[in-house]
């Protein structure tokens, strides 16, 4: 394979969209766990931005400019882009009274841009229509992979991400592989899986990590920042032990009892893996310190907020995943996807009922990291 097929299979990436539109089961009415994550990091943004963002130095042009990497539709893309604009806005007004002065925010703040991006597959229509009316920005979509270039060189000042770098750029090949000792069979996901499984994941997501903070790297201002809302597994907590893996795992069981009754077919279930990686903190910081061009200034915990909004809990988690699960079942068992998944999430909520200590440790022990990076200078 020549260099430029190295590099374009290297960035080949698959796309599974959130499920789109406003509908009961779209990802907009089933991502309040997210929103969750979103809104706790709302208090970490507003120091980081007071403490870490240096303002005068990073923006010479009056616009300072924003991107969500994997926002799919609102309402939570939304409250992480006002969130930085208020925390930056409180900064220019802060910075300004040192003078002595109190001006208008108009005349301290810069102008904000707010990219929004996500795969081109994702619904921009809703995102775009749903826009708030009175936002204090200008809007525009980026369709792409965060695993490429999306920005030119040295135009972001801030980028946010929450929930989306646990998706790998694709299923690790060597999983789907039949001739391969770690082809997955029977199984749609590492959770539980031979070791040569597990390693066949931690090898891609080491390289798309490389590969996101590569070009993050370029598109970043000297001292700008990056904000990351991480769905993973806490320091030292093997991969089997998860909230997320023991519900794939669950899910995976369930797949395989529906192709036992020949209700979905084997071979498409053996084909069939989450292309999810949850990493640990210190995975993180491993990846950020191989790279070399961003400084990790703050990495912790968030809370676990589960907003159940008076639905039984098992029903929630179902149609969580099956917001989340809708594209990838869709590129996978195409025109059957549908049934299969009805079927599939309703198995999973029957099982969730069954046993209530499996359902509460899946919804308890959920694990959401923050992690702050800020480009260093250097070239
Ligand atoms: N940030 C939102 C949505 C998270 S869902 C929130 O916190 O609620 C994850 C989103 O990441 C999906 O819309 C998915 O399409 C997107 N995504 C996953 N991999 C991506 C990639 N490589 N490039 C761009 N978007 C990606």
């Amino acid at each position: 394979m020549g260099e430029e097929q190295q590099r374009e299979e290297r960035w080949r990436t698959e796309a599974y969209p959130m499920k789109g539109g406003d509908a009961m089961d779209s990802y907009a009415n089933n991502s309040s766990y997210q929103r969750g994550g979103v809104v706790a990091a709302k208090k970490v943004i507003i120091e980081a931005v007071g403490e870490k963002l240096d303002l005068k130095s990073i923006v010479s042009s009056n616009i300072f400019r924003i991107a969500d990497l994997g926002c799919s539709v609102g309402p939570n893309t939304f409250f992480a882009a006002e969130n930085i604009i208020n925390a930056v806005q409180s900064k220019c007004q802060y910075d300004q009274y040192q003078g002595g002065v109190l001006h208008d925010l108009d005349h301290v703040c810069p102008e904000f841009q707010v990219f929004f991006n996500d795969h081109s597959s994702n619904d921009f229509n809703t995102l775009f229509t749903s826009l708030p009316p009175d936002r204090q920005y200008f809007a525009a979509g980026v369709a792409g992979s965060f695993y490429c270039r999306l920005f030119p060189s040295a135009s972001l000042h801030f980028v946010h991400s929450s929930y989306a770098i646990n998706w790998l750029s694709k299923v690790p090949k060597p999983i789907i592989d039949k001739s391969s000792a770690a082809w997955n069979k029977g199984k749609i996901h590492y959770s539980n899986s031979k070791d040569v499984v597990v390693e066949a994941y931690e090898v891609q997501f080491g390289e798309d990590m490389e590969c996101f903070l590569h070009a993050r790297a370029q598109e970043v201002v000297f001292g700008g920042l990056i904000a990351l809302v991480i769905c993973g597994r806490p320091n030292g907590m093997p991969h089997s032990q998860n909230a997320q893996n023991i519900t794939f795992e669950l899910l995976g069981s369930c797949l395989m009892d529906m192709a036992k009754k020949g209700k979905v077919s084997e071979e498409k279930v053996d084909s069939f893996n989450i292309p999810m990686y949850l990493m640990s903190p210190q995975e993180l910081e491993a990846a950020v310190d191989r790279n070399g061009y961003f400084g990790i200034e703050r990495i912790e915990d968030l809370p676990n907020v589960l907003q159940l909004g008076g639905r039984p809990k098992s029903e929630v988690i179902s149609s969580h995943w099956r917001a989340i699960m809708h594209g990838m079942m869709k590129v996978h068992f195409g025109r059957d996807a549908v049934i299969i998944l009805d079927e599939l999430l309703e198995l999973f909520r029957k099982k969730l009922e069954e046993d209530l200590s499996l359902m509460n440790s899946i919804s308890d022990t959920l694990y959401t990291f923050f992690a702050l990076l800020k480009r260093q200078a250097r070239e």
